[in-house]
This record gives C-alpha cells, structure tokens and sequence, in this order.
C-alpha cells in the first residue's frame, strides 16, 4: 500500500484485508503503538500521516512509514506500508519475509494524564486487531504491546493490556464464525477460570452511566483472582451476541472449572407468554437492542445454563432490577454531580410488550421444559420488590461487591460473601442484595471449584 496513504472506514479495511494478496505469506501477531508525537491535539489528517512518512524514511532511513496502518482519534484507518512487508515495530519481534507481524499505530500520548483512548478510536483499535487475528486464525493473546518488547511505555502507561484483551475477546466472540475457525480452538487447561463480564451505558432510549465503568471493575478483580475474562459492552452486547457469548462460555467448561457471568445494566419484566411462571412474568435482562423486543429473558438463560457440565461452579452476579413487582419505577432522568440516583430498570410498555411477543414468534415455537434444579450460584443487586441503583460511578452492588473481592475471600462460602454484602450495605440500605441458590450451594466456597 505505497503512496498516496489512504483513510478508511473499518468496513473497507475489514473488506481489504479480506481480499488483500497474502500470498503464502502469514501474519503472526498483532503489535499495538501510540505515535505519542502527533497527539491528539497536533493531529492534522493526512498531513501528519505524510510526515511521519517523511520522519521514518529521510530520518530513521527506513524503507517505508513503520506501520502497517495507523488509527486517527476519529477511529478512522490509514494505511501505512505493503501488509506484506516486514514492519519497523520492534527491535527482535519483526519476523521475517515468510511470518511477521501486523502493526498498527494509534495517532495519541496515551501515558497517563495525556490523551484517552476511547470512542471511535478505541472502537476502531479493537476492531483492527479482532480482524486481523480472525483473518489468520490467531489467538487474542497474539496480540502485543510495544512495551512487552521494549522499555518504553507505548502504547501509553494508560492502557492495561489485561482490559484491552479482554475487549478484543469480546469482540473475537462476537465475529461470525469462519468454517476453519473450530479446528483451530486452543487446548483446554484443568480448571480454567472464566469470565463474561457485560457492562452496557449506551441504550438508545434510556442511557446509564456507570455499568460499563462496573464490567471493567469486575473484569480486574476477576483477572486478579486469575480468571480469564471477556468484556463485552455498549452496542456489542446485543441479545445474539450475550447468548453466543454465554454459550462459549458454558460449553467450553470441563468438570473442576470456576465460571462467572457478570452483567451491570436495565433489567426489566415483561408477561409470561408460555406460562411457567406463578407470578405471570418474566424477568429479563435488557440486551443494547431490546427496544426491538430482542430481550433476554430468564426462560434463555436457564436454557443455556442447563447445557452446564456437572462439576462446573458457575457464579452470577447481577447489577439490576429483576423483579415482577417493581411497578413505581421507569428509567431514572440523567445524574446530576449532586448524587441522585439512577435506577438500572425500564418499564416495560405496551410497545415493548408486543415487540417482545413479536421477537418470540420469530424465534419458532416456544419449547417448555421441565425446569431443571439451579445449578448457578446467584447474587442480585436487590430484592424483587427494590430497585438497583447507580450513583457515583458505579453500581452500589458492584462497588461493594468488587470491594470485598479485592478484600479476600479465601475461605469464604457464597452465604458468607452475601452475609457481607448485606453488612457492606449498612444499617438502612435502599436495596438488599439477594443470594439464590440450591440450599447445598449455600456452604460452597465461593469462586472454588467444586470438590470431587
Ligand atoms: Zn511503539
């Protein structure tokens, strides 16, 4: 891709790359940078894309600019050298002729206290690296930072490889499947620890605040007690991509390991339409596109979960309002900094009713089974007649339930981390966090793999 650089969206780079003429030749990771000179605020479009050409060949006396492409704060995509040419990313780490890697800079000083990566051009960094990994059949973890190969900071002392991989699965989870794609899944280790953590804010209708700011909480605190996890947020966690992220999840599990599926956004109830439950509703988790009807209800769930191996410990917990009884209560208005609270809930019209009854209709019959014994252990934010709240960055549940986390918990059995939830809520709390299990759940350790 010599000169004249070109920009474009990731839909084109998407079909480039697709089309590109590899030839025998393969990509073998994927290598982050920031630019860190043009930042954000020095960024001029095409003109600074030519001067780093000029930079890298009459300066650095490289053949070519030394990335393969380059992501603009807009989260527009330049192209850079040939994709088949050896990149300039990293002294040692630049393969060869036959297998070397894809490298990509990002247009930002993202060291902490500088530019953020965010938006656009955070959406088009994960994107890129989800779409070259699938194109060659590589491992999220194939994806490196430039300061895993060196002693500098880029891609920027802000980013943390853990969440940007966890991203990138989200992402890679979410990506059609490619025919060759099952031959090449890696090999199982004894008693992975897993998790899906979900955070949506960008509901078109009835927007939050702190729920993606609460997935990438629970994603660290999980990462720390070694959990493997997926985070997958905003408009990517629509209703076909939570189940097909919930069933990668769950069927991937061998007897011994520790599953969690955490979720932070709406939750809401819409009327029983196959009759199954006593109270006449069911209790529903709000996909990003549930306006279309396209709602998770609690029917999906156990149906997915009921596809759980024995011996697998898998844990829920569940940051929003899930109750048939909570009448009183739509969206809440926007935070104001003087601390109101929003409530993670929304009421359920008679639009969303029909729509919801509509989307049913289309996925087929609507099957009745015999509902299985519980097998996940579940904590909730509230009990069914509260509400769940957020307020101050994060969700109330979230923030204590992450606290006590990161306190330890060796030890400790899932009725004794409820028992100091409950405490974490204080003597007049507004809601009270729930645990539901099978009674012999109850003295489990909690986030342990079952004995035996
Ligand atoms: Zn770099």
């Amino acid at each position: 891709m010599p000169r004249p650089f070109r920009r474009l969206s990731i839909e084109q780079f998407a079909r480039e790359l697709e089309e590109y003429p590899f030839g025998a030749r393969r990509i073998s990771a994927v290598h982050m940078h920031h630019t860190f000179h043009p930042d954000h605020s020095e960024w001029r479009g095409e003109r600074s894309i030519e001067a780093m050409w000029r930079f890298h060949t009459a300066v650095r006396k490289w053949s070519d600019i030394a990335q393969h492409v380059t992501i603009d704060p807009q989260g527009s995509i330049w192209t850079g050298r040939p994709w088949i040419s050896v990149p300039a990313s990293a002294a040692g780490h630049n393969g060869t002729a036959a297998a070397h890697p894809f490298m990509f800079e990002m247009i930002g000083n993202f060291d902490i206290g500088h530019d953020r990566l965010a938006g656009p051009q955070l959406h088009a960094a994960i994107e890129v690296v989800a779409l070259v990994q699938e194109r060659f059949q590589l491992p999220p973890e194939s994806l490196r930072f430039h300061n895993q190969m060196s002693s500098k900071t880029c891609p920027g002392s802000s980013l943390s490889y853990e969440e940007i991989l966890a991203q990138v699965r989200g992402r890679r989870a979410s990506l059609p499947d490619r025919p060759e794609r099952a031959a090449a899944s890696v090999p199982h280790t004894p008693s992975a620890r897993s998790a899906l953590c979900v955070g949506i804010n960008t509901y078109p209708d009835a927007p939050l605040e702190d729920a993606v700011a609460d997935a990438l909480l629970w994603s660290r605190a999980l990462q720390r007690l070694g959990f493997q996890t997926t985070i997958v947020t905003n408009c990517d966690a629509t209703r076909a991509n939570l189940v097909r992220a919930l069933e990668q999840l769950i069927t991937g599990a061998r007897p011994g390991d520790v599953l969690v599926f955490q979720y932070a956004g709406h939750g809401t109830t819409v009327r029983d339409l196959d009759g199954d439950e006593l109270d006449g509703y069911d209790e529903v988790i709000c996909p990003y596109d549930y306006a279309t009807g396209a709602l998770l209800i609690d029917d999906d769930i156990a149906r997915i979960f009921r596809a759980l191996p024995d011996g697998v410990n898998l844990t829920c917990f569940i940051d929003c309002c899930h109750s048939g009884t909570i009448t009183r209560f739509a969206a809440g208005p926007p935070t104001a900094s003087n601390g109101f609270r929003r409530a993670r809930f929304i009421r359920a019209t008679a639009g969303l009713e029909r729509a919801h009854a509509e989307f049913r209709r289309t996925l087929g019959a609507l099957s009745r089974e015999a509902p299985a014994p519980m097998r996940e252990v579940l904590f909730a934010a509230c009990r069914p007649e509260e509400v769940a709240y957020e307020n101050g960055g994060h969700g109330e549940f979230s923030r204590r339930g992450v606290a006590l986390l990161e306190a330890g918990i060796a030890g400790v059995t899932n009725a004794e981390f409820q028992r100091r939830v409950t405490v974490a809520f204080g003597p007049r709390p507004l809601q009270h966090p729930s645990l539901d299990c099978a009674p012999a759940a109850r003295s489990r350790r909690l986030l342990e793999p079952h004995a035996g």
